[in-house]
Parts: C-alpha cells; structure tokens; sequence
C-alpha cells in the first residue's frame, strides 16, 4: 500500500464507552501522539453519540486524530491493537458491543488496502456521523478514496445516523 518510508497522512477515530470514556479518550490522543516514526499532530474535540450496536450501552466518547507517520497501514494496525490493549480492550464483548477503547484507521493518505484484517480507507467510513463530523473538524476538504471528500459524505448523511453532541 505504501512504502512504509514516504510520509503520509494518517486519520484514527477513537471510541470508548466504558470506565471513565472521556478520559479514556484523552489519554488514547496522547498515546497517539507519541506514535513512532510519526509526527505533526492533530486531533478533534470530543464527542458523545449513542451507541450503533447493541443499545443496552453507554454513549460512546468520539474524537478524530491526525499525523504525518511513516508506518505503513499493517504497521499502524498494530501500534493501534496495542493501544486498545493497553487500555485493557475486551474482544468478547460481541460485535460492537461496549469497550474501553477502539481505534480504527480510517484512511492513511490515497492509499487503497482491501485484504481479510485490514481494509482502508475504513469500509463505513462514509456511514458514521461520529466519525465525519471529528473528521471535518481537522480535514474537511480530505479526499478519501472511493468517497470523495469528507464534507461531501457529511453533506450525504444530512443528519442522520445516532444522536450526537460535541462536548469540547
Ligand atoms: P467497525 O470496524 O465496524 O468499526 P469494530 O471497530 O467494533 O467495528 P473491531 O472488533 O474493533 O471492530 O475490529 C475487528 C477487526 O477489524 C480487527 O481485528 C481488524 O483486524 C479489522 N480491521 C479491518 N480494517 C480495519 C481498519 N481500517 N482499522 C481497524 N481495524 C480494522
Ligand atoms: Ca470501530
Ligand atoms: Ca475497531
């Protein structure tokens, strides 16, 4: 997908509904920040939506961070699971059930990558408004591939999609 040398845009959606979200959330953008090979940050004010899966479950926190890195996508993969465990994520929960943290690589650069544990740009991307609204906020005018740009997909949305409010 990419080189793994050639600097690169990287967005990550963070998500947590679980013992103390907010704070949570707070120290994953830390975490994010000090990913190696990686630089130039930026992340979104934080958000609270209600929960996409299951409904008996918190709201959910979501944020939107942003870096230049030189990892690749498989790389970032890893260094994200890392986090999420490290943060003591739970994969029992069921599919999107509760958890203390997600971090999901939303798109890294025009890169295109389809394969059976990594797909980007992030294949409902274009669906989420607790993605796009964070998202707008740092690169609104970001092409994403397949979906054109991120103000274009908040414009499709219109609205819809779970309850949300911008905390910060
Ligand atoms: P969703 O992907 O719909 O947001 P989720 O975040 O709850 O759901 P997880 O249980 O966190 O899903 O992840 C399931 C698997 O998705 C991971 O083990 C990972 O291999 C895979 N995956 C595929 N593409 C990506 C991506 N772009 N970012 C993060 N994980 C991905
Ligand atoms: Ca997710
Ligand atoms: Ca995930």
């Amino acid at each position: 997908m990419t080189s793994g040398q050639a600097w690169c845009p990287a967005y990550i959606g963070i998500g947590s509904n679980l013992d103390d979200p907010v704070a949570r959330v707070r120290r994953a953008v830390d975490s994010l920040r000090a990913l190696p090979q990686s630089a130039a940050f930026a992340h979104s004010g934080l958000y609270r939506s209600a929960p996409m899966g299951p409904g008996d479950q918190p709201d959910f926190i979501n944020a939107v961070a942003a870096c230049l890195t030189r990892l690749d996508a498989r790389q970032l993969l890893h260094e994200l699971q890392a986090m999420e465990y490290a943060q003591d994520r739970q994969r029992d929960a069921g599919h999107w059930g509760p958890r203390t943290l997600d971090l999901d690589l939303l798109a890294l650069g025009q890169g295109v990558l389809d394969e059976p544990d990594l797909i980007v740009p992030h294949p409902r991307i274009h669906e989420r408004n607790f993605v796009l609204l964070p998202l707008a906020e740092i690169t609104p005018y970001l092409l994403v591939p397949g979906h054109g740009s991120v103000v274009r997909m908040v414009a499709a949305i219109a609205g819809s999609g779970p309850r949300i409010e911008r905390l910060e």
